[in-house]
């Protein structure tokens, strides 16, 4: 598993800083070349790197730490901290983001006590619909009461897909097999649901095939109708740099505040995630690893479980 690997890389670099005789500049700058050669090889971009890299440098003057201060512990937390705020998209202090990121509330993109409506967004095969049915599922364990709505029509097959999802993880759905246009449906689904108590209303839409225009217009379309509380951008973890312009375009036509990275139990190196984050400015806050509506995390978890060398 790539975070797996990562996590070893980087905890291979950080042990073999320790050994050295003294911890200088030179082992330092040793480590941190060992540690972006891991976050290169996981795919991750290589601007980011360079921008972790010199953060840590800036955060740590090794020759002005001070006799007695363990030093090892000091760069340790600085590269942590800053492949953390990777994974964070950093956020500006708004709202939705900030509801994103908070994981003390139960959740990971939205905050209990209103009804809140969730968009996901991204292209087809990206395993969107899979992956609202696992958010779900996900929430209505930690006691939510989720709904989802198929607002995909240019699919055939589409709702089918997510009726069979919803079925298996008994949370109630909402689509039309006769309405053609998304934004109608998307606004019924809403509606019934709300009118049913359900505090998570879970939309999924249309991704086509490709990045084209009438694609980001329908998005538009779909975000007027429902106003989402929150969009979450869903790809597949093996575009690796391709994410940066896909995650970009989408957030040119919906205001997208979470990133989830799917396909992790593949070969996927899922670096290029960061660059999804780094376009959207958002925290990515699970990741797919699976088929099924169970087999999803929190990457940010699971990471700073690995970065703390478990
Ligand atoms: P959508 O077109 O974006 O809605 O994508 P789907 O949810 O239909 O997923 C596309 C394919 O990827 C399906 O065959 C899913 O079973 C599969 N899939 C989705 N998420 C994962 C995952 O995390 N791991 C694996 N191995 N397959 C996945």
């Amino acid at each position: 598993m790539v975070l797996n690997e990562l996590g070893r890389g980087i905890t291979s670099a950080l042990a073999s800083m320790a050994n050295a005789m003294v911890i200088d500049e030179a082992a330092l700058d040793e480590c941190l070349k060992e540690i972006c050669k891991a976050l290169l090889q996981s795919d991750v971009n290589v601007k980011l790197v360079a921008a972790m890299r010199s953060n840590v440098k800036k955060r740590v003057n090794v020759e002005e730490l001070a006799a007695g201060l363990n030093k090892r512990k000091i760069i340790e937390k600085a590269v942590f901290d800053e492949i953390c705020a990777m994974l964070d998209g950093g956020g500006d202090g708004d709202e939705k983001k900030a509801a994103a990121k908070d994981g003390a509330s139960g959740s990971y993109g939205v905050r209990k006590g209103k009804p809140h409506v969730v968009m996901f967004v991204g292209l087809q095969g990206s395993g969107k619909t899979t992956t609202c049915t696992k958010y779900a599922y996900w929430h209505k364990k930690k006691g939510w009461k989720p709904a989802l709505v198929c607002a995909d029509t240019f699919r055939a097959g589409a709702f089918d897909q997510l009726k069979q999802n919803a079925t298996k993880a008994q949370i109630p759905f909402y689509g039309s097999y006769e309405e053609t246009d998304p934004a109608v449906i998307a606004q019924q689904g809403v509606e019934l649901f709300r009118r049913e108590g359900r505090d998570l209303i879970i939309v999924d839409t249309s991704g086509r095939h490709k990045q084209e225009a009438a694609l980001f217009e329908e998005m538009r379309q779909v975000a007027e109708a429902v106003k989402p509380d929150l969009a979450v951008f869903v790809m597949d973890g093996s575009i690796g740099q391709a994410a940066f312009d896909q995650a970009k375009a989408f957030k040119e036509s919906v205001e997208v505040g979470a990133v989830i990275v799917t396909k992790l139990d593949g070969h996927a190196k899922g670096g290029g995630a960061l660059s999804a984050v780094a376009a959207t400015k958002s925290p990515v806050i699970f990741y797919g690893t699976g088929r099924g509506h169970q087999e999803v995390f929190m990457l940010l978890e699971a990471y700073k479980h690995y970065a703390k060398y478990a």
